[in-house]
């Protein structure tokens, strides 16, 4: 029996009754693009990170790009952030019309290395995009006070860390404005696309709305050139049935993760694998459970054939990216971002994991050939 990645069936399986009643809402009110269920989820998803305002857009990538424009940031500018991130954060800066400047990540925590972003700024710095990554809060602090010295925007990109926390509160709601996707294997998932801009500021807000929706409040009325970033009906309605089941869920992910480190703790004192390390000012909640390896190729194919699927996020940094050749990078300018490239693994994880299979994907790790050969120091 296949091990799978993540597992959609199992969840939708699990919540049908609810679902299915919430999808007959919007299909007997025909409110297919934005509408009630829409502002039912952007209030309880504000509530839920703590937040004044939350505006639904139509994917985690568009979330990010009117962010960046609401803060005012556009041509000319230059936005920070991370080498090792999906490439949707760099390119919603670039849509934006600003240029992404890369800077190199932490070993231990694979998010954003808050003292390499001192020499990356410029006259022309406007922001810092911090990443939550794999689902843990990056270290904000550090960079809140770097960019409050440097008068720079804070950005979230928290698309993978719905419902992470960085001591003690939410991310989202942290920095200026906050960005989450909602594509369907993220934590918080919808049934098709779908995005959210967060922001405690009110005219960050307004303007979000404004871009997600032709550049018009009232309609037939065009203040502003927009975009057509909007969110379905139906997916508001599906978010907000799984908004309810959101800690529930990340309660058994954070679950699963210990369960994993116990059974692979072994393996990680030997040397051979890296397993993910919870940051002392950090809630995980897990989007990716991600080891490191020099062996990954290896690991990876040996999983491959116990039938156990696994990802690997991500495989290329974006500075090397051939859609950032214009910027001129090459390999060695951000070492710690592409040595995580070649090492790191992702291993199945989801709420509906269950205790057998986590036990069958940690004994093939420590059966295969390649328990032994796992030595080399990651
Ligand atoms: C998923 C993701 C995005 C983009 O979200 P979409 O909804 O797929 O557009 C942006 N940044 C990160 C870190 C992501 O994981």
């Amino acid at each position: 029996m296949t091990i799978p990645f993540v597992d959609l069936q199992a969840q939708y399986r699990a919540i049908k009754s609810e679902i299915d009643e919430a999808i007959q809402r919007v299909l007997d009110s025909s409110a297919f693009i934005l509408g009630r269920e829409v502002e039912a989820f952007e209030s309880a998803f504000a509530e839920y990170v703590g937040a004044r305002f939350c505006v639904g857009v139509s994917n985690g990538t568009a979330a990010i790009q009117l962010a960046v424009t609401a803060c005012g940031v556009g041509p000319g500018d230059e936005v920070i952030v991370p080498a090792n991130t999906f490439f949707a954060t760099a390119e919603a800066v670039s849509t934006a019309g600003a240029r992404p400047v890369f800077v190199d990540c932490d070993p231990a925590s694979s998010n954003l290395d808050a003292s390499g972003i001192e020499a990356a700024i410029t006259e022309r710095t406007r922001a810092i995009i911090p990443v939550h990554l794999y689902g843990q809060s990056a270290d904000l602090d550090p960079i809140f006070d770097l960019a409050a010295r440097r008068g720079l925007v804070v950005i979230e990109d928290a698309a993978q860390a719905h419902g992470a926390r960085y001591k003690g509160r939410r991310v989202g709601a942290l920095g200026r404005a906050g960005c989450f996707s909602f594509y369907p294997g993220k934590n918080l998932g919808a049934y098709g696309e779908g995005g959210a801009v967060v922001t405690n500021d009110a005219e960050v807000a307004r303007r979000v709305r404004l871009l997600r929706d032709h550049g018009s409040e009232q309609k037939y009325r065009h203040e502003v050139i927009g975009y057509n970033f909007r969110l379905e009906g139906l997916q508001g309605a599906v978010l907000g049935v799984k908004l309810k089941h959101l800690d529930g869920w990340n309660a058994l992910r954070r679950a699963h993760a210990s369960r994993y480190a116990e059974l692979l703790g072994e393996v990680e004192s030997g040397g051979a694998l890296a397993l993910p390390r919870e940051m002392p000012y950090a809630e995980h909640v897990y989007h990716l459970y991600v080891v490191r390896t020099d062996a990954r190729d290896a690991l990876q194919d040996a999983l491959r054939e116990a039938s156990v699927q696994t990802g690997i996020h991500y495989p290329v940094p974006v500075h090397l990216q051939p859609a950032y050749a214009a910027h001129g990078h090459q390999a060695g300018d951000f070492p710690e971002a592409e040595r995580q490239a070649l090492s790191v693994l992702s291993l199945p994880m989801f709420p509906e994991l269950t205790r057998e299979q986590i036990g069958r994907v940690a004994e093939t790790i420590k059966r295969s050939a390649l328990g032994s050969q796992l030595s080399a120091s990651v």
